[in-house]
């Protein structure tokens, strides 16, 4: 279970991701916080009040997934709770990322829910976007909120917070970050009358991606 040393290729990868999530206008200084696993039941993640644009080698946590127990010596990210429940509960994913977009933040900030399938991109790449209410960052009552949301969800808003995106690899996973902040971007730049696509459309784009894939 123990698997030091991570492997420099994996370590590399967290690195690489952890700066393109900034480059992408997903986090900013120390907002946001990046997990994925590595060998057996084990995962990385950023330590507390790291920056993901400017992350070092020694800004990387080594976690037991399970236990929580710190396996390098690194403080892991205050949220290191959410990362853990989520991997939890969902097998089927290896990376989970915490962002702050501008504008999906925005929305987590008004008392609304709106209709996010607003281009293709939403239905076909992200699926289901859930909402939890404002639980204290970093509690474990936050962690189990969202992990539960996140049982049929891909992305789900924190409110006043921020959002948490999860997926199987770095780059399918950051991608629906990037998207959903695109979506929520139209939807406020319309003065929220942009209209979501119809139901039917969305059926066949979902049917076409199963088809074609
Ligand atoms: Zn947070």
């Amino acid at each position: 279970m123990i698997v030091h040393p991570v492997p420099e290729e994996e370590i590399k990868s967290f690195i690489y991701w952890a700066h393109k999530a900034e480059r992408l206008g997903l986090v900013t200084c120390s907002s946001g916080n990046l997990s994925h696993r590595v060998g057996d039941g084990c995962m990385l993640i950023s330590t507390t009040g790291s920056w993901l644009g400017q992350l070092e080698e020694s800004q990387i946590a080594l976690l037991s997934t399970g236990s929580g127990e710190i396996l390098n010596g690194r403080k892991a990210s205050g949220e290191s709770a959410m990362h853990r429940a989520i991997m939890g509960c969902r097998p089927d994913i290896d990376t989970v990322l915490h962002f702050q977009s501008p504008a999906a933040t925005t929305l987590a900030c008004m008392d609304l829910v709106p209709d996010y399938n607003v281009i293709i991109e939403v239905p076909v790449y992200i699926g289901k976007i859930s909402c939890v209410p404002f639980v204290m960052p970093g509690s474990q009552m936050l962690a189990e909120a969202v992990a539960a949301e996140m049982m049929d969800s891909s992305i789900v808003q924190m409110r006043n917070h921020g959002q948490v995106v999860c997926g199987s690899g770095y780059a399918g996973t950051i991608q629906k970050a990037v998207f959903f902040e695109l979506a929520c971007t139209i939807i406020l730049q319309s003065n929220m009358k942009a209209l979501p696509l119809p139901e039917v459309s969305i059926q066949q784009l979902k049917h076409y991606i199963q088809v074609n894939n």
